[in-house]
């Protein structure tokens, strides 16, 4: 029998471990050289001005959070198709959520009916919005900032999925995920799963200066030393509490873990596409929906999602093969916390819909062609 195969996994090198035993044998286990290492890389890699390390991807969401001044009373949209802690965000800032339904085909969020929503509103209830590019699919976010300024909202994007994708502007120009050029800020989860795995850790870009302070002030207690941003000075010792933070720092083992796999996370990007194509080409003649190709886009491919009719049952005939395919998301709406706020069963219908027939197959670098080959054989045998 084959052995297991997840949805998802990690790959750790030598040198990956050899650069964590480094940080162990120096001076700084946290608060040392190999953050701003690894901030400086990252924001080199998707083509942002500011790197800021946090302990994971929802620390980082609910720092921008407060980073954007979310408060009781006011009211932020997102998509239903993602991880919950995209809507949490706001809730632990005391703020509403708001979910738009996604696009059939790219299962982002649906911009016509974001508009939509937007245009109903005529006394501008709404104070942000954030996109998730789920899957790995990047967001349009030059459409989205159109549409934003118009109603005057900032854009958290969730770009957890997608490090290393783009899309194309309307001036032909590739827009990485994360560059900051058209979102306020961007969210980065290193969770195993994740194409950059850190065990936890985080990360936000952003382009804006005031944001970065902000955000590297309340990272660490709202606590500075910085002589330029004190207020009073007693001396050497002196420090100050300027706001109310937490502590969501990343160390620097996990750092130096970062920045080694940093240093082949590009092609890891080629071969998940590498791999998204071989089975696009398997699931060519049958009733399996694959993927969305959208044009001048890089997909990202954290997952590869495919619609069957009969779920379950595939489901259910992988795992007894040994494959541990993967149902991503249950809709943050209909989560039991998420329906005490009043959402139900048939407020986003399309979302719905595709909760009943999706499923993410074995998608990571290291997933050998034979292994591949066994997961295809396995489908094809149920469907037909
Ligand atoms: C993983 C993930 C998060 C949260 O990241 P953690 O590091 O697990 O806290 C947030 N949003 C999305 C879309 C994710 O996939």
């Amino acid at each position: 029998m084959i052995k297991p195969i997840s949805y998802g996994r990690q790959h750790i090198s030598e040198e990956d471990i050899r650069a964590v035993v480094e940080v162990l044998q120096s001076d700084y286990l946290t608060q040392g050289p190999k953050i701003a290492e690894f901030e400086k890389e990252f924001a080199k890699y998707v083509d942002a001005k500011y790197a800021i390390a946090v302990s994971n991807g929802t620390a980082a969401l609910h720092l921008c959070a407060m980073a954007m001044n979310v408060q009781p009373g006011q009211k932020v949209i997102t998509t239903p198709l993602t991880f919950a802690a995209s809507a949490n965000c706001v809730r632990y800032c005391g703020g509403e959520v708001d979910f738009v339904d996604i696009h059939p085909d790219t299962y982002l969020m649906d911009l016509d009916k974001l508009e939509g929503k937007l245009k109903a509103d005529p006394a501008g209830t709404y104070n942000g919005i954030i996109p998730v590019d789920f899957a790995g699919y990047p967001t349009d976010v030059e459409r989205l900032r159109d549409i934003a300024e118009k109603y005057n909202l900032w854009i958290i994007q969730d770009s957890c999925h997608s490090p290393g994708g783009f899309f194309t502007d309307s001036k032909g120009k590739q827009q990485k995920c994360g560059n900051g050029v058209y979102s306020d800020l961007q969210v980065f989860s290193f969770h195993p799963v994740k194409h950059i795995a850190t065990g936890e850790g985080g990360m936000i870009t952003t382009n804006n200066k005031n944001l970065y302070d902000k955000i590297c002030l309340l990272r660490t207690h709202g606590i500075t030393k910085d002589p330029e941003l004190l207020i009073e000075n007693h001396g050497g010792w002196y420090y100050e509490m300027q706001e109310l933070g937490y502590n969501y720092r990343l160390t620097d083992i996990q750092a130096a873990l970062g920045v080694s796999q940093l240093t082949n996370a590009k092609e890891k990007v080629g071969r998940r596409n590498e791999i998204a194509q071989l089975y696009n080409k398997a699931f060519r003649d049958t009733s399996i929906k694959t993927p969305f190709a959208g044009k001048n886009i890089l997909h990202a491919y954290h997952l590869y999602v495919i619609q069957i009719e009969d779920r379950k049952g595939l489901y259910e005939h992988l795992r007894e093969n040994n494959i541990f395919s993967q149902v991503l998301y249950c809709p943050v709406h209909l989560q039991p916390y998420y329906q005490k706020l009043g959402w139900r069963n048939g407020d986003l219908p399309v979302v719905e819909n595709y909760y009943k027939h999706c499923l993410a197959l074995p998608m990571f670098p290291t997933l050998t062609s034979e292994e591949q080959d066994y997961v295809i054989q396995n489908v094809i045998e149920f469907v037909k």
